[in-house]
């Protein structure tokens, strides 16, 4: 008998499926995420990429299949937890997406502290010297004050980031994160991504970035047409993929570049 023990899966999703209207978006989708793994989805615009990652947050609610987020059921064959129950198991799983969503009335600070002072129960010291801290993990300090108008994409993003930390999530969700941005501010926001990967974060990240995901990814996942083609470690995605159509997409992500 073996002595290793294969951890328990964080995020575990079975036979998902998923349509809008009579539109199937998401065809049956099995897959697990280990602890501290980064997986990176790929896949054509369309493919189901975002719907696949809102199922993983209960943003959307699949017709049937399931989500286990940390050994809990997110959605069974869709019924979803009770709403106060869903808040709960959210805070597990942070969300990053394309277009960052900051509330722009609230100072920078006021962004990362106030789901912690409102969920967490945190003070507004506690909270703030926790802002802080992650200010510092993504680089921006010495934003704290400044109002989100100000800041470039590339550090508006990152401002989101932490905004996600501050929740003290299991798992992080990035939906096509730096897709928003100038090309320049790109490489700021794939490293704060590398050092939350290297720091053992459980990450599910959707991008365009094929440097990222040959670097940073554990496991690259493929989809085309609502389900997974295949999946597997980054050097025989891109270097020998069984499917036609990942050696397709890849050509054309490549030479886009
Ligand atoms: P990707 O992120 O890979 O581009 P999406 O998950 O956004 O793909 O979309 C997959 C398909 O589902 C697309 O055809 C899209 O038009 C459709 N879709 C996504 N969200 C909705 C929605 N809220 N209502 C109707 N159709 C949707
Ligand atoms: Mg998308």
């Amino acid at each position: 008998m073996s002595d290793v023990i294969a951890a328990a899966p964080l995020v575990r999703i079975r036979a998902l499926r998923k349509s809008f209207a009579d539109h199937l978006v998401l065809g049956g989708i099995d897959f697990d995420v280990a602890p501290s793994q980064v997986v990176v989805v790929i896949g054509p615009s369309g493919s189901g990429k975002s719907t696949f990652l809102r199922c993983c947050n209960g943003l959307e609610v699949p017709e049937s299949g399931s989500v286990e987020i940390c050994g809990r059921m997110l959605v069974n064959n869709g019924q979803r937890l009770p709403e106060a129950e869903l808040d709960l198991l959210r805070q597990e799983v942070g969300m990053v997406f394309q277009s960052f969503n900051l509330f722009p009335h609230l100072s920078v600070l006021g962004n990362i502290s106030l789901g912690p002072r409102k969920l967490r129960g945190l003070s507004r010291v506690d909270a703030d010297n926790e802002a802080l801290a992650l200010l510092k993990k993504v680089g921006l300090v010495e934003k704290a004050y400044a109002m989100p108008a100000s800041l470039s994409g590339g550090q508006k993003q990152r401002v989101a980031i932490a905004r996600a930390l501050a929740m003290k999530p299991r798992v992080m969700l990035f939906d096509e994160p730096t897709s928003a941005l100038d090309p320049e501010l790109v490489g700021e926001v794939l490293q704060v991504m590398k050092l939350l990967a290297s720091e053992g974060m459980t990450m599910m990240v959707v991008t365009h970035e094929m440097d990222f995901a040959r670097e940073v990814g554990d496991v690259v996942v493929v989809m085309d047409g609502g389900v997974i083609i295949e999946s597997g470690p980054p050097e025989t995605i891109f270097t020998n993929p069984v499917e036609d159509r990942t050696r397709l997409f890849l050509q054309a992500v490549l030479t886009r570049a």
